[in-house]
């Protein structure tokens, strides 16, 4: 049986579901999913952060523009989302430009004196912190609550989402794409690519050029502290030269090492040398002592070269849409990329404020993007 739609949506991650939310209720769309179960890869996977000082520019603006939306859907849900959860930025050598570069480039990062910083986190070690930043309006933010949010929310509107559905077949005839996945298939004129580290391979099914998207590899392990207990109002630790982040989560420290290991897309699995890392590297600057991880998890955060978000008609291949690279933002920015390409999609101007122009910044035609 054949399913026809306005706007047919690969992919049933964050990114998908948070645009059949925003357009749900005035087009008909559906939203097709490669496996049974829909936010099975990266959406899965995070850090659960937004935090308004992280990322290029336009990130950074589309962050400051969601979370006031995605309080919005708490206060919808009738129950918080978010934990306050600032971001401590903090210099852990003698070599301070990386953090001076962000104090300076990064509104609404402040300055904070390094006994200040571990007074604020206390298993810091004195020694190991040189100097220091905070961004006090970042957020914890539970993204299954956000992720089952806008899957309910479109299909109250009307969207279908088909699970099961990995789409291995496109063929325009007349004004429409002809989509096979599986035993499904789905006519529509607008296809948006929203496959996460599949971005690329679906591309290529629209014979659209590469936009020169790569899969990352990310671990984060969760350690236990055998060094003290944790405080869960202690802030995120992000280390300026990027080897290190940590935070509290329940009794343990979720941490990454921040590898960037290019990778083809797949359900990547934790490395033990990788976790091991994670702990040497938070052990190495605290007291609390990591021995092992209860828990570890592995995405691929898909990046263009500049690391800002690829979002737009694809301008070579009728009804082609992209909407990727979020690379390590895709939470954080999802409920007003949502909102706008739902907007961009229809037609409609869209008045968010503060994201005027945005989607200049995202064009799948800019020349960093270019092959
Ligand atoms: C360790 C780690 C920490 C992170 N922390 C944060 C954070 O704190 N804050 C933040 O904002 N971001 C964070 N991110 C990034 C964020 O998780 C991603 O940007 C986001 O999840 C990407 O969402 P997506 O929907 O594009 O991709 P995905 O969630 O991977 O969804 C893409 C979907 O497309 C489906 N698909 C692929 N091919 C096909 C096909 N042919 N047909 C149908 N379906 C298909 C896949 O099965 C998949 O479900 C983190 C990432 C990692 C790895």
């Amino acid at each position: 049986m054949t399913t026809t739609a306005d706007i047919a949506i690969i992919g049933g991650g964050i990114a998908g579901l948070s645009l059949a939310a925003a357009v749900g209720s005035r087009a008909r769309v559906v939203v097709l999913e490669a496996e049974p179960r829909l936010y099975h890869h990266t959406s899965s996977r995070s850090a659960e952060q937004m935090q308004p000082t992280y990322g290029p520019a336009p990130v950074r603006r589309l962050t400051s523009a969601s979370i006031p939306r995605v309080q919005a859907i708490a206060e919808r849900l009738g129950r918080p989302i978010f934990t306050p959860r600032p971001l401590l930025w903090v210099s852990t050598t003698g070599d301070r430009s990386h953090l001076d570069e962000l104090l300076a480039t990064v509104a609404g990062l402040e300055e904070l004196d390094a006994a200040e910083a571990v007074r604020l986190l206390p298993a810091l070690r004195p020694d190991a912190v040189h100097a220091a930043g905070i961004d006090r309006s970042a957020v914890e933010v539970d993204v299954p609550a956000l992720l089952e949010a806008y899957r309910s929310t479109a299909v109250d509107a009307g969207a279908v989402v088909l699970p099961s559905a990995r789409v291995d077949g496109a063929v325009r005839t007349g004004d429409a794409w002809r989509l096979t996945a599986g035993a499904a298939a789905v006519e529509a004129p607008v296809v948006v690519n929203a496959a996460g580290a599949w971005v690329e391979r679906v591309a290529a099914l629209f014979g659209a050029r590469s936009r020169r998207l790569q899969p990352l590899r990310r671990t984060v392990a969760v350690g236990v502290p055998a060094g003290r207990p944790v405080d869960p109002a202690w802030p995120m630790v992000a280390d300026a030269l990027d080897t290190f982040y940590f935070r509290p989560r329940g009794t343990g420290i979720l941490a990454s090492a921040l590898e960037d290991e290019p990778s083809e897309p797949e359900d990547a699995r934790p490395r033990a040398e990788v976790v091991a890392t994670v702990l040497e590297r938070v052990n190495a600057v605290t007291d609390l002592d990591l021995r092992e991880a209860a828990t570890t998890w592995t995405g691929l955060r898909t990046l263009a070269p500049d690391a800002v978000p690829v979002v737009g008609r694809d301008g070579a291949v009728p009804g082609f849409y992209w909407l990727a690279g979020q690379g390590g933002y895709g939470i954080q920015t999802s409920a007003a990329l949502g909102a706008v390409v739902a907007d961009d999609l229809l037609g409609t101007p869209s008045a968010i404020p503060g994201l005027e122009g945005v989607l200049a910044d995202l064009s799948p035609a800019r020349p960093a993007v270019q092959g």
